[in-house]
């Protein structure tokens, strides 16, 4: 089994590998886990799959992780895994750590992850525990190397996410105001203006969707 199967396994799910790790024994990883596989959207078309599942239609509560759990668990028994959720817990799987050690993600100069794919919007949707040691690719470029403008760290309308840190109250607090129509349905300016993930393809109507979720 190779990382390039569990990506072919996923895309017709718009679902893709977002990165992989040998777990350390600090890495809180399943006992006797030898890979984590990190699966996140693939863009363009997660959102219209998703809204058209019967999780999304059947009104219940937390459609996208119900919807994430029934098709990655499927993805996981058939690959003989585990799978494992950011949702479930306390306590919870560590998935930042486990993003910095896949190769693919790192800590943007606004500290929240960038990925090499999703760019600020990325989200894992779960991972896969096997118990092989699959081979790894070489780490990818991080993108924040060669962005010499750094648009994310001026973009926040309210100083809300810069460089310095997120201030949550002060981003709640500019989303109840006129100007903060742009953020909630549009997502997040910050994660916006980040070169990578406008060339990932997620739609304004998903933002829209978590914003509301933040937003309460
Ligand atoms: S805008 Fe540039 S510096 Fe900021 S996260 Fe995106 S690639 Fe990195
Ligand atoms: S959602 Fe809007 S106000 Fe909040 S951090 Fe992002 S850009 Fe700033």
């Amino acid at each position: 089994m190779t990382l390039d199967t569990i990506d072919a396994l996923a895309r017709p799910h718009c679902l893709a590998v977002f990165g992989a790790l040998h777990p350390g024994a600090e890495d809180g990883a399943p006992g006797g886990t030898g890979t984590i596989v990190l699966i996140g959207p693939s863009e363009p078309g997660f959102w219209p799959l998703l809204t058209a599942s019967g999780e999304w239609r059947d009104g219940a509560p937390d459609p996208v992780d119900r919807w994430s759990k029934r098709v990655i668990g499927a993805l996981a028994e058939g690959l003989g895994g585990t799978a494992i959720f950011p949702s479930d817990g306390p306590p919870y799987a560590p998935f930042f750590r486990w993003a910095l050690a896949s190769g693919r993600a790192w800590a943007s100069p606004v500290r929240i992850l960038v990925h090499d794919r999703a760019g600020l919007w990325v989200s894992y949707r779960g991972a896969v525990a096997l118990r092989d040691r699959l081979a790894l690719p070489a780490p990818a470029l991080n993108p924040c190397e060669s962005c010499a403008a750094r648009p994310c760290l001026s973009a926040c309308p309210a100083q809300a996410l810069t460089g310095e840190g997120y201030d949550l109250p002060g981003c709640h607090a500019y989303l109840d105001t006129e100007g903060g129509h742009a953020c909630l349905s549009s997502g997040c300016g910050v994660r916006r203006a980040c070169p990578v993930s406008q060339a990932y393809g997620r739609l304004p109507e998903q933002s829209a969707y978590h914003m509301r979720q933040f937003h309460k």
